[in-house]
């Protein structure tokens, strides 16, 4: 059976050239059609002689991701919905800054970890996304990118979209190789920010890869009672199997984490919370960034509101006067299906009516 060619870092590629009969060198051809050139067929890759084309034609699938759906926001967002080669849905996010444009990318088709307030969670897993669908994900929003002829880069990665990447860790630790090798893409580590709930085993894992990536750890809540009550993640993970993690992590790196904070009317969002934040990170928080995310309201999580404007200024008061760095998240696309995997999800909801009319 074939397999996606974006799925093989490059070494893995010179190493499978070499077992097949070919030059080592013809990686970092290969490589250069695939990510620089952005071809989508191998007959392009013109100075590659006829037996390689001929051996990657047999072995290797180019592109496995159809577009079914582009949603454009005035502020520039454009939200894709790709249909995999089995038929399963995913959600890929470009954002502009005035940094440079970002890519919200998927790790696994729905999510096992179910946080009481994500939509991406509302759909148990049903399976991993390989490397190459992941990486594949990046190429289609460049491509999309070059068709505007305005030389536009994906600069800045946020492994934020549908799924946990670190319950897809194998996988995911291979995209981020291959979307930071200087042979290909070359996004820099510094510019990719991998967000997780909190699996703290994979944590220290993370914390040993020979990777300058940003790790972004979703807190939303101080204490135990409140962090179960919002992601029950955190009976296997509780904090004081987390924080020692995350110690374990800075004092390894030596690099900031961002903490995200979703905050929820009424739930999570009090003084009495911002005060317990402050004492559970003041011994790091000179490596400590709070990012405040405002709850994007799901249809089918209507338990929660988003926080009233003057709560959370009044949070982000008490954290910066104890001198933790935090800011509020600045929220893109809100006039299109924005909180990640409601896309998906309406998408899904969708086609069942049809399949039932
Ligand atoms: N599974 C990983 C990464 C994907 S979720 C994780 O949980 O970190 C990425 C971020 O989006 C998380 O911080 C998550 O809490 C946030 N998120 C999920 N649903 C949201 C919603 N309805 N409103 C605002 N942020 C949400
Ligand atoms: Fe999964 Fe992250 Fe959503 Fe939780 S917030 S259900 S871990 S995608």
């Amino acid at each position: 059976m074939k397999s996606s060619i974006y799925s093989m870092t490059f070494e893995q590629l010179q190493t499978w050239l070499v077992e097949h009969g070919q030059k080592k060198f013809r990686a970092k051809q290969v490589w250069d059609w695939l990510y620089k050139k952005r071809v989508d067929t191998f007959e392009e890759m013109y100075n590659l002689n006829k037996d390689c084309q001929l051996v990657l034609e047999e072995n290797f699938h180019l592109g496995t991701l159809e577009q079914e759906i582009k949603q454009e926001s005035k502020d520039g967002t454009i939200k894709f919905l790709f249909k995999l080669s089995d038929g399963n849905l995913i959600e890929t996010v470009l954002m502009k800054f005035n940094y440079g444009y970002s890519v919200c990318v998927t790790t696994q088709v729905g999510c096992n970890i179910g946080c009481s307030f994500c939509a991406s969670g509302l759909l148990r897993k049903n399976r991993d996304l390989a490397a190459g669908e992941i990486v594949e994900q990046i190429v289609n929003v460049q491509k999309h990118l070059d068709t505007r002829g305005k030389e536009e880069r994906v600069s800045h990665i946020v492994v934020m979209g549908i799924g946990e990447p670190f319950d897809n860790y194998d996988n995911t630790m291979d995209f981020l190789r291959i979307v930071n090798n200087q042979q290909g893409l070359s996004i820099g580590a510094r510019h990719i920010t991998v967000s997780t709930s909190g699996l703290a085993k994979r944590i220290y894992d993370f914390a040993d890869e020979d990777l300058q990536v940003n790790l972004a750890l979703s807190l939303h809540a101080p204490n135990n009672e409140l962090r179960t009550q919002i992601m029950k993640i955190n009976k296997a993970f509780p904090l004081e199997k987390l924080m020692p993690a995350i110690d374990y992590y800075l004092e390894k790196t030596n690099r900031r984490i961002t903490f995200e904070y979703i905050l929820l009317k009424g739930v999570n969002d009090h003084k009495e919370e911002a005060k317990q934040l402050v004492s559970l990170l003041k011994d790091k928080r000179h490596l400590s960034y709070v990012n405040l995310i405002p709850y994007n309201p799901v249809d089918e999580h209507n338990q929660y509101d988003r926080s009233e404007k003057q709560a959370i200024l009044d949070f982000y008061q008490v954290l910066l006067e104890n001198g933790i760095k935090c800011g509020v998240r600045v929220e893109h696309g809100t006039d299109i299906d924005a909180a990640c995997g409601q896309l998906r999800s309406k998408q899904i909801k969708k086609d069942k009516e049809k399949q039932r009319a």
